[in-house]
């Protein structure tokens, strides 16, 4: 199995570099060569085993004998015993035929969690078996940078720098980066917006001179290994709730796109779903080109739901790759277009892709209400991001009959100022982080200049 860029020009790689690589050297992404297939009898085999067990029968075709078998069911078994639920992604039944898959059970209480445990993992046993060093550099309004830091935190050949906006983010957020001591790990706050932060990353990625020679790796979602490592818990909840006997659909709360493109490939794999909704936020390009064919950029909206707010869906490529027939030549040109101006899909791919997706888009005054909604009916408070999701499924599922998974993405106590607004008193954090407002930070405050970012990046890499 090899792994192949979504623009067609860059070459071909294993699974090894493809996960210490970030975005193709052609500007597209990668993916891998061949779909691999798992078989009815390969899905009936998985029913009643733990999660970290099916986490290895799915990516093993993936990793394609690059890591030794028991190697790799140990990386995975390690990445997923963080979490403080014994089925690591519970389903949590909320009406007739419509289920909550919790996937906030992790260090950071959001399903980032589910992929950078292991990413960090990965990078670690392929660094330490080249016997090489590697820094990590991203910049996160959020849930990203604490996903990364706590996927890393144990790395021995990583170091991982992190860059959020001073004073904007919230008090959780920055505490989850804050308030972890390892010595790898590195907070910086910018004396600017996310953008300056996001800017100063891009920069280092595109001349990485400043580290001598040192590897930089990137852990957004344009990695593969996150998108292979979210593939599982589609194959995990469709199987308990009866496949491959029986057909599921899944509702996916979506921003850049790599959540449901990672349910999609479940799909191509031989996983039985009937249906994708994709949920957005009033950020809804994702909506308005599945159901407009409007593929066209718009301001960034500052929403309730604040890990969907995007402009670009960057995962979104992998899709129209496939719907495209792989073809890259036509893929590059469409993204060019998009670059440049409002566009729209070709006929047949928009076809083909609107028999397996639907979309609805939420805006912030229903998020609330839904909030509200869903608690009186169920007990249950959902986050603003799984919020989208609730409302989204109920109203774009075409079939009642079929099992609905909505992807429940965050804790609800992540995201209290949207709980608060809907007029609740506040949500407790879990028991074993109640004490995170109390725990000692550490990071250091800079200006928003390169020079000066880098090099404090250079100085304390170890
Ligand atoms: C990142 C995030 C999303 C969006 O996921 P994508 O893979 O970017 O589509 C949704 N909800 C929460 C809570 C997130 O952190």
């Amino acid at each position: 199995m090899r792994y192949i860029s979504t623009r067609g020009q860059a070459p071909a790689l294993s699974f090894e570099d493809v996960v210490l690589t970030g975005m193709a050297s052609d500007g597209g992404l990668y993916v891998p060569e061949q779909i691999p297939q798992l078989s009815h009898d390969d899905l009936a085999a998985m029913a009643g085993l733990s999660y970290a067990e099916i986490a290895f029968r799915v990516m093993k075709p993936f990793v394609n004998g690059e890591i030794d078998d028991e190697t790799f069911r140990g990386l995975v078994h390690d990445a997923y015993a963080t979490f403080s639920h014994e089925a690591v992604v519970p389903l949590n039944q909320l009406d007739a035929n419509h289920f909550l898959l919790e996937l906030f059970h992790g260090p950071t209480l959001a399903f980032k969690d589910v992929a950078l445990q292991l990413l960090g993992r990965l990078l670690d046993h392929f660094l330490k078996k080249r016997g090489e060093r590697a820094v990590i550099m991203g910049a996160t309004s959020g849930d990203t940078g604490s996903a990364a830091i706590e996927g890393c935190r144990h790395c021995d050949n990583l170091d991982i720098f992190i860059l959020h906006p001073h004073n904007r983010v919230s008090e959780v957020q920055r505490r989850q980066m804050t308030s972890v001591l390892a010595d790898n790990v590195f907070n910086i706050a910018i004396e600017g917006n996310f953008d300056d932060a996001q800017a100063m990353v891009k920069a280092s990625f595109a001349d990485q001179s400043f580290l001598n020679g040192t590897r930089l790796v990137a852990v957004n979602s344009i990695n593969w290994a996150r998108i292979m490592a979210q593939i599982v818990y589609y194959v995990a909840s469709a199987v308990a709730l009866g496949a491959p006997h029986r057909q599921v659909s899944f509702c996916v709360p979506s921003a850049n796109f790599g959540n449901v493109f990672a349910g999609y490939m479940a799909s191509r794999m031989g996983l039985p779903v009937k249906q994708f909704v994709i949920a957005t936020n009033a950020n809804d390009i994702l909506h308005r080109t599945l159901a407009a064919n409007d593929f066209s950029k718009q301001e960034l909206k500052a929403t309730l739901a604040p890990s969907m707010d995007i402009v670009v869906s960057s995962n979104f490529e992998r899709l129209l790759f496939e719907a495209y027939g792989r073809d890259g030549q036509a893929v590059s040109e469409l993204l060019e277009r998009f670059q440049a101006e409002p566009t729209a899909l070709a006929e047949a791919p928009l076809a083909a892709l609107r028999e397996l997706f639907a979309s609805h888009s939420v805006d912030d005054a229903t998020i609330l209400e839904v909030i509200r909604e869903a608690h009186h009916r169920t007990k249950e408070l959902l986050d603003p991001h799984t919020a989208t999701g609730y409302r989204a499924a109920e109203r774009a599922r075409t079939d009642a009959s079929t099992p609905m998974i909505t992807l429940a993405t965050a804790h609800p106590a992540k995201f209290a100022e949207a709980v608060v607004k809907a007029g609740f008193p506040g949500v407790p954090l879990p028991p074993h982080m109640d004490d995170l407002l109390e725990r000692e930070e550490r990071f250091s405050v800079l200006p928003a200049e390169l020079d000066k970012v880098q090099q404090y990046v250079a100085d304390r890499r170890r």
